[in-house]
C-alpha cells in the first residue's frame, strides 16, 4: 500500500492517539515561569547585580566582569532551581531560524575537582563553530570566528524539550571585527536610533519623555496537517511547500473555514503550545481559524520590539515541536498549497513614550493631537521615501508566491489611512499656507481636535488589501511573509522611521532659527511631508488592475520578484540611510545582500529538483501504470471483436495520458538543461534573476498544469501523492 493510503487510513483508523493536553489552568499561574524575569532576578540577584541588570537593560550600558559573574551565577542557581542542567546561546543566524549550541555547566577544575559551573565569561561571551552560517562573504574577508554576545535586554529562558530543559541566553550574533552575522544586531541598532530621533521630536511636545520604544504585535498565521499525508509528500517536507496539486472541488470558496469551529484536535494542539508558550512569557491571546481550509492564526498582545521579535521566532519553533506531539505538520511556508490563499504575518508596530503615550493614538488635548500629527505624518513620509527598501525587507522566494497575487497585499507599497485621516491630511494641506499665522493655527488646530476623535468609528473602515495600514492607533504592515524573521522589516520601518525623523527636527529648527513659533513651524513642516509624499496615499481596491495602472501613473514602483526587489538594498540611497543611523555600514548591507539572493536561488533550485524528482519517481510511474490499464482494456475489447466505438473514450483518455507523459518528461530534461546554464553564472545577482526567468517562470507553473492535470485523469488507487482534499480536510 503506499504512503498516501497509510496515511490516510491512519488517520480514520485507530492510530490516531489523543494527545492529553494539560487541564487548562490560569494563565497567569504559569506565565513567565520560564523566565528570568525581573521579579525572578530580585530573588536569585545580589543587590549589586540586580542594580546593574536593570540599568543595562534601560540604558544598554556595559555590565562588568566582576557583576557578570554574579549576574551568572544567579541565573544559573534559578536555572538549576527548575532542573536545568545546560546553557545555549540563543541566537538568530541569517538562516532564518533560531540557533543554539549547548554547553554544559558541569566543569572540570584544574586539580580535578568537578563542579558546575557558569561563569560571566559564558554568560556574556561564546564561540559557536559558527562557519557554517550564511555570512556573505564576511567572514572570510575579515576573521573566521564569530560571536554571540549577550543581549540583556531580552530575558533568559529555559527551552523544554522532551525530557531535556535548555537555560537560553539570548544573544546577537557578531564577527571578530564586530560586523552584525544575525538578525538581532542590527535590530537593537534601529531601535537605538529611532529611540534619540523620536524623543527629540516628542521633546516639541513634552520635555518628560527620556525614552521611545518601539511596539510590535505581530499575527502569525499557518497551516496544520496531518503528520502521516505531510510525510508522504516529500516536497511539503523539503520545502514546506507542494509544488504539484490538482484543487479540490471544495476549496475555500463557501467560506466556511473563516472564524468557523476549530477542529478538535487542531485545538489540542493550540493549547498545546499556548501553555508552552505562556510558560516563556509570550503573551499569546488570540486563536481562529484563517480563510483557507487548515489554515489558523494566533496573535499575541503586543510588546517591545526587541522581545516580540524574540518571542515570534521562540514561538515558530515551538509550534513545530508541539505539533510532533499530536502527529500534525505546522507549515509556516507563505504558500503552501496554490489555489487557496497563503500565509503572511502581520507586523503592527507604533511607537511608546516612557511617559506611557502611544505616538499613534491620536490625543485627547489639541495639543497632543499635534504630536500623533508629527508622528503619523513622518511615517507616511518614511514609508513614501523608503518603499523600495521596504519592499527589499519582505522580499523572499516564497513570500514572491503571495505578493501580487489576488490575496495578498500587492508589491507595490502605499498607505491605507481611513477617510477620516484623509480628510485631515487634506485640510492640513490647504489650510496651511504662506501666510498661515498663529491665529490660523489655533482655529486648525480646534477643528482638528474636532475631527479626529471621530478616527474611534474609522475602526471599521479596514482596507484589507492594502499593505501599510493605519488601524486607529498603530500602522499594521502587511506584506511580511508568514515563515520571515520579522526583524527585517523591523530593522527597516525603526530606521526609516528614525531617518525621517532626525530630517523633520532639522527642518523644524531651521523654521525655528529663522523666528517661526515652534507650533507654526511644525505645521509648515507637516504640510510640506504631507505635500511631498501622498502620492504613497491609497485608499481603494489593492487587489485591482486599476491600482497597478494608477501606481505606474505615480510612478511607485511594482517589483514582483525578489531579486530585482532586493537590488534596492545596496543603493547609494539605502547605503546612505543605514550608514548614517550606525544600523549597517555598506559592507554589511552587501554582505546581506548576497546572502538573500543566495538563499533565494538554493530555494529555487531545490524546488526545482523537487518537481523533477516527483515527476520522474511518482507522477510519470502512476501515469504509465493507468497507461497500461488502459492499453489491456482497448486490446481486450478489441480481441473479442466490438467495434470502435466500444472503447472510443478510452482511446481519448489514453491519448491524453500520453500526451501530459510526453510533454512532462521534456520539460523536467529541459528544465534540468535549462538549470546547468543558470548555475555556471558567476555573478549571483545574474543568477537568481535567471533562476527567476529561465528555470522557475519558465517551468514551473507549465510542468505543474501537466502533472495536476494527470492527477485528475489518472485511477485514484494508482496516485501515491496525498490530493489536497486529503490534506487540507483530513484530521
Ligand atoms: P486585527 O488586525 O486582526 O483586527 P487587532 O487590531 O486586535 O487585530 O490587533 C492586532 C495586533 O496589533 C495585536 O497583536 C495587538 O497586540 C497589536 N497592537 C495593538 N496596539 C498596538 C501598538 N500600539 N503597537 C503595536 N502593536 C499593537
Ligand atoms: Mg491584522
Amino acid at each position: 500500500m503506499s504512503l498516501r493510503f497509510n496515511a490516510i487510513s491512519s488517520i480514520s483508523g485507530s492510530e490516531k492517539e489523543a494527545v492529553v493536553v494539560p487541564a487548562s489552568s490560569k494563565i497567569t499561574g504559569i506565565f513567565g515561569s520560564n523566565v528570568f524575569t525581573l521579579k525572578t532576578a530580585r530573588e536569585f540577584l545580589s543587590e549589586e547585580g540586580y542594580k546593574s541588570l536593570i540599568t543595562s537593560i534601560k540604558g544598554g550600558k556595559k555590565i562588568d566582569r566582576n557583576v557578570a559573574n554574579q549576574i551568572a551565577n544567579g541565573i544559573r542557581a534559578w536555572a538549576e532551581s527548575k532542573g536545568v542542567t545546560h546553557y545555549t546561546h540563543w541566537f538568530q543566524p541569517l538562516t532564518g531560524t533560531t540557533a543554539e549550541k549547548h554547553d554544559s555547566f558541569f566543569t572540570i577544575k584544574s586539580d580535578g575537582t568537578a563542579i558546575e559551573e557558569f561563569d560571566g565569561a559564558a554568560l556574556i561571551q561564546q564561540e559557536p563553530d559558527a562557519s557554517s552560517f550564511p555570512s556573505g562573504g564576511l567572514r572570510a574577508t575579515f576573521e573566521a570566528r564569530g560571536y554571540t554576545a549577550w543581549d540583556p535586554s531580552s530575558p533568559a529562558f529555559i527551552l523544554e524539550i522532551g525530557q531535556g530543559k535548555t537555560l537560553c541566553i539570548p544573544t546577537i550574533f557578531v564577527s571578530y571585527t564586530g560586523e552584525s552575522l544575525d538578525y538581532k544586531a542590527p535590530l537593537l541598532k534601529a531601535l537605538e536610533t529611532l529611540n534619540k530621533s523620536a524623543v527629540e521630536v516628542c521633546n516639541y511636545f513634552d520635555k518628560n519623555v527620556t525614552k521611545v520604544t518601539a511596539t510590535l504585535g505581530w499575527e502569525q498565521e499557518y497551516f496544520v496537517i496531518d503528520e502521516a499525508l505531510a510525510n508522504a509528500r516529500p516536497d511539503l517536507i523539503q520545502c514546506g511547500r507542494t509544488v504539484y496539486g490538482a484543487a479540490p472541488a471544495k476549496g475555500q470558496q463557501l467560506e466556511d473555514h473563516y472564524f468557523g469551529s476549530i477542529p478538535e484536535r487542531v485545538y489540542a494542539f493550540m493549547r498545546d503550545y499556548e501553555q508552552e508558550a505562556y510558560k516563556l512569557g509570550i503573551p499569546l491571546r488570540t486563536r481562529h481559524n484563517e480563510v483557507a481550509p487548515a489554515q489558523f492564526e494566533c496573535a499575541p498582545i503586543f510588546e517591545e520590539v526587541n522581545i516580540a521579535v524574540d518571542h515570534n521566532t521562540l514561538l515558530m519553533d515551538i509550534m513545530s515541536r508541539v505539533a510532533k506531539r499530536h502527529r500534525l505538520v505546522v507549515l509556516l511556508h507563505e504558500k503552501p498549497f496554490a489555489g487557496i490563499n497563503g500565509s503572511g504575518k502581520h507586523n503592527n508596530w507604533s511607537m511608546a513614550t516612557d511617559t506611557g503615550v502611544n505616538l499613534l493614538a491620536p490625543g485627547k488635548t489639541p495639543k497632543t493631537n499635534l504630536m500623533f500629527l508629527t508622528f503619523f505624518v513622518n511615517t507616511i513620509k518614511a514609508v513614501h521615501d523608503y518603499a523600495d527598501i521596504m519592499r527589499a525587507a519582505i522580499a523572499s522566494a516564497p513570500n514572491d508566491h503571495r505578493l501580487g497575487a489576488n490575496e495578498a497585499p500587492p508589491a507595490i507599497i502605499s498607505v491605507f489611512v481611513g477617510q477620516y485621516l484623509a480628510k485631515v491630511l487634506a485640510d492640513i494641506e490647504t489650510r496651511v499656507n504662506t501666510k498661515f499665522d498663529e491665529q490660523d493655527e489655533a482655529i486648525l488646530k480646534l477643528d482638528l481636535h474636532r475631527s479626529i476623535p471621530e478616527l474611534m468609528l474609522d475602526n471599521t473602515d479596514r482596507n484589507r488589501t492594502s499593505p501599510f495600514a493605519f488601524t486607529g492607533n498603530k500602522f499594521e504592515f502587511r506584506a511580511v511573509g508568514s515563515s520571515a524573521n520579522c526583524a527585517i522589516s523591523m530593522t527597516v520601518m525603526n530606521t526609516i522611521m528614525a531617518d525621517t525623523l532626525k530630517k523633520f527636527k532639522a527642518e523644524v529648527d531651521g523654521l525655528i532659527e529663522k523666528g517661526d513659533k515652534k507650533e507654526i513651524a511644525i505645521m509648515h513642516v507637516i504640510q510640506k511631508y504631507i505635500v511631498e509624499s501622498k502620492s504613497v496615499l491609497f485608499e481603494g481596491d489593492g487587489y485591482s488592475d486599476e491600482w497597478h495602472h494608477e501606481a505606474e501613473r505615480r510612478g511607485l514602483p511594482n517589483l514582483k520578484t525578489t531579486p530585482i526587489a532586493l537590488d534596492a538594498m545596496i543603493t547609494d540611497k539605502a547605503k546612505k540611510l543605514f550608514e548614517s543611523n550606525g544600523v549597517y555600514t555598506h559592507v554589511e548591507l552587501e554582505a546581506r545582500h548576497e546572502i538573500e539572493l543566495e538563499k533565494y536561488i538554493k530555494k529555487v533550485q531545490i524546488e526545482a529538483r523537487i518537481m523533477g524528482d516527483l515527476a520522474i519517481n511518482h507522477i510519470l510511474p502512476a501515469a504509465i501504470k493507468y497507461q497500461n490499464e488502459l492499453l489491456t482494456n482497448i486490446n481486450g475489447l478489441k480481441a473479442a471483436g466490438l467495434p470502435e466505438t466500444a472503447y472510443k473514450s478510452q482511446l481519448v483518455m489514453l491519448t491524453e495520458v500520453s500526451e501530459h507523459i510526453q510533454v512532462i518528461h521534456d520539460k523536467v530534461h529541459a528544465m534540468v538543461e535549462a538549470r546547468k546554464i543558470v548555475n555556471n553564472m558567476e555573478d549571483t545577482r545574474t543568477k537568481a534573476i535567471a533562476y527567476e526567468s529561465q528555470v522557475k517562470s519558465a517551468f514551473f507553473d507549465d510542468i505543474r498544469y501537466h502533472v495536476d492535470k494527470l492527477e485528475q485523469l489518472v485511477d485514484d488507487e494508482t496516485w501515491t501523492l496525498p490530493k489536497y482534499r486529503e490534506m487540507l480536510f483530513l484530521r
